[in-house]
C-alpha cells in the first residue's frame, strides 16, 4: 500500500488493523476450505502481514462450496454474479451479519433531525439474486428496467412529478443503480423526448463495473449533475468510489484492497497489477473473502486529495488486457474499451435485445464488438465496423489512425510497434466483449 495508507492514524488503517486479525481468526475458525489453506502460517494483523497467505480464486471457492461457508450460521440471503464475465458465483450472506451491518450503517444516519428525507429512485437488479434491505437515509422508490410498465412512462412521471410523501422530498433528487440500467433508462428518455432539465436529480449513483468516458460525458449531458462512480462486485461486501481530484477510487475501510504483480503474485507498493480484495469480519460473516482476485487490473497511483485511503485506478477486467508472453500486462482493457467505445462507426454486440422493436436506441447500448488476438508478443485487434472498410477506404483510414493515436500512449514502452488495427465490415466472425465487462 502506499504511504499515505501506512501511517497509523489514518481510519482507514485502523479500521484494518482493528477487524483484519479477526477476520482470518473467524475463517480459520469456521470454514475447513481457510482452515486447510491457512495452517501453519501466522495470522496477519495489518494488511502488509497478508502476503503470506495464498491468493483465493473464485475457482477454488465455487468447488470448495460449504467449506468456504461458516455453515453453523442462519443463510438469509442467496446472492450470484451475473455470470456475465464467468461462470455464475452463489455468495450467501447470514441473518447475524445483516443485522449487524443494518445496525452499523444504522448507526452512521442521524435519527433526530427534523428535515425531510431524500427522495431516492432505485432500479433493482434482478440479475444478482437478492436484495440484503438496510437502513437508509431516503424515501426510496423502487424501479425496475425490466417491467415493461417501467420505462418510459412510469419513469418519467416518477423522475418529473411532485409526490406527497410525509416527511419526504416532493422531487425525486437522488437515482441509484447498476451502470447498465441507469444507462438503458437514460437513453430510452433520451430517445422519448424527455426534458432532463425539468428533472430535479441532483446525484446519480451508478455501481458495477467502470464507467467508460462516452457513457461518463452522455449521462453528464443528460441529468447535469454529480455522478457517483462506484465500484462494487457481488462476491465482497465494500466497494469503491471514483475520486475527481484523483481521477482514481478509493476503497471504503470495510474492504482491503492489494494490488499483487501478475506474474510473481507478490503485493505492489506502486504500479499495475490484478486486483485482490478481502472482507472484514464482522461485515462479512457466512462467507468469508480473504484475498479474493477479482479478475481485474489495477494500479496504485498517488492520492492527490484529502482521503484516508490509498488511490487505484481500476483499468478493466485481465481477461480483456493484452499480456506478453513474460505475462506482464501490455494494455489495459479499459484503454482498449475507452477508444472503441468512443467512435461510432464501431459496431455494438447485443444487450437488452427484447427491447429493440419498442426501443430501437437499446441497439446502442451493447459493447464495442471487437477482439484481442495475441501471437507471442505480438497483438491485432480484430474490429467489427458498422460499414464495410472496402467501400470506404478513407473513412477506415482515418478511423485506424485515431483509434492508433488513442492506445499508443497506454502501450507498455517497447511494445508501440507490435499492435496492429484491423477493420472488419459487418458479417464478419468476431466474438466481441462480453457485456458488462467495463
Ligand atoms: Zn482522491
Amino acid at each position: 500500500m502506499t504511504g499515505r495508507s501506512g501511517s497509523p492514524e489514518r481510519p482507514a488503517t485502523r479500521f484494518h488493523e482493528a477487524l483484519l486479525g479477526e477476520t482470518i481468526t473467524w475463517a480459520i475458525a469456521h470454514c475447513p476450505f481457510y482452515r486447510e489453506r491457512f495452517e501453519g502460517l501466522p495470522v496477519p494483523q495489518t494488511p502488509s502481514e497478508l502476503s503470506p497467505l495464498p491468493l483465493t480464486w473464485k475457482h477454488e471457492l465455487r468447488s470448495a462450496g460449504w467449506r468456504a461457508r461458516a455453515g453453523h450460521l442462519t443463510p438469509a440471503l442467496r446472492q450470484h454474479t451475473s455470470g456475465s464475465t464467468a461462470t455464475s458465483f452463489e455468495v450467501y450472506r447470514s441473518r447475524e451479519e445483516l443485522e449487524f451491518v443494518g445496525r452499523f450503517i444504522g448507526s452512521l444516519y442521524p435519527t433526530d433531525s427534523s428535515a425531510p428525507r431524500t427522495l431516492e429512485l432505485f432500479l433493482g437488479n434482478p440479475a444478482h439474486g437478492g436484495h440484503a434491505v438496510l437502513p437508509s437515509p431516503s424515501f426510496v422508490i423502487q424501479g425496475n428496467v425490466y417491467d415493461g410498465a417501467f420505462l418510459p412512462h412510469l419513469a418519467a412521471s416518477v423522475l418529473l412529478d411532485s409526490h406527497e410523501i410525509p416527511g419526504v422530498e416532493p422531487r425525486v433528487t437522488r437515482i441509484t443503480g447498476a451502470l447498465t440500467h441507469v444507462a438503458a433508462m437514460t437513453a430510452v428518455l433520451r430517445s422519448t423526448g424527455m426534458d432532463f432539465s425539468a428533472a430535479k436529480v441532483a446525484t446519480l449513483s451508478v455501481t458495477g463495473f467502470l464507467m467508460t468516458n462516452r457513457w461518463r460525458r452522455l449521462l453528464e449531458d443528460s441529468w447535469r449533475c454529480y455522478i457517483e462512480n462506484c465500484f462494487s462486485l457481488t462476491e465482497v461486501f465494500g466497494w469503491a468510489t471514483h475520486c475527481e481530484e484523483c481521477d482514481a477510487f478509493h476503497f471504503g475501510p470495510e474492504v482491503v484492497p492489494e494490488v499483487v504483480d501478475v506474474v510473481t503474485r507478490q503485493p505492489l507498493e506502486e504500479g499495475r497489477g490484478m486486483l485482490a480484495l478481502t472482507s472484514l469480519y464482522p461485515f462479512v460473516q457466512m462467507q468469508p473473502i480473504i484475498r479474493y482476485v477479482t479478475g481485474d487490473v489495477a494500479s496504485i497511483v498517488p492520492t492527490r486529495c484529502r482521503s484516508d485511503y490509498p488511490a487505484h485506478r481500476l483499468e478493466g477486467r485481465l481477461s480483456h488486457a493484452w499480456l506478453a508472453t513474460s505475462g506482464q500486462i501490455v494494455l489495459p482493457g479499459v484503454d482498449i474499451i475507452n477508444a472503441l467505445d468512443g467512435e461510432a462507426l464501431v459496431a455494438r454486440g447485443e444487450v437488452f435485445r427484447d427491447w429493440y422493436d419498442r426501443f430501437p436506441i437499446a441497439r446502442e447500448l451493447g459493447p464495442p464488438m471487437a477482439e484481442l488476438v495475441t501471437s507471442g508478443d505480438d497483438a491485432a485487434l480484430r474490429i467489427l465496423c458498422r460499414f464495410d472498410p472496402l467501400m470506404y477506404p478513407s473513412e477506415a483510414k482515418e478511423l485506424t489512425g485515431r483509434l492508433a493515436s488513442q492506445v499508443a500512449p497506454a502501450i507498455r514502452s517497447g511494445f508501440r510497434d507490435k499492435l496492429t488495427i484491423q477493420l472488419h465490415g459487418p458479417g464478419a466472425a468476431i466474438a466481441g466483449y462480453k457485456p458488462s465487462s467495463v
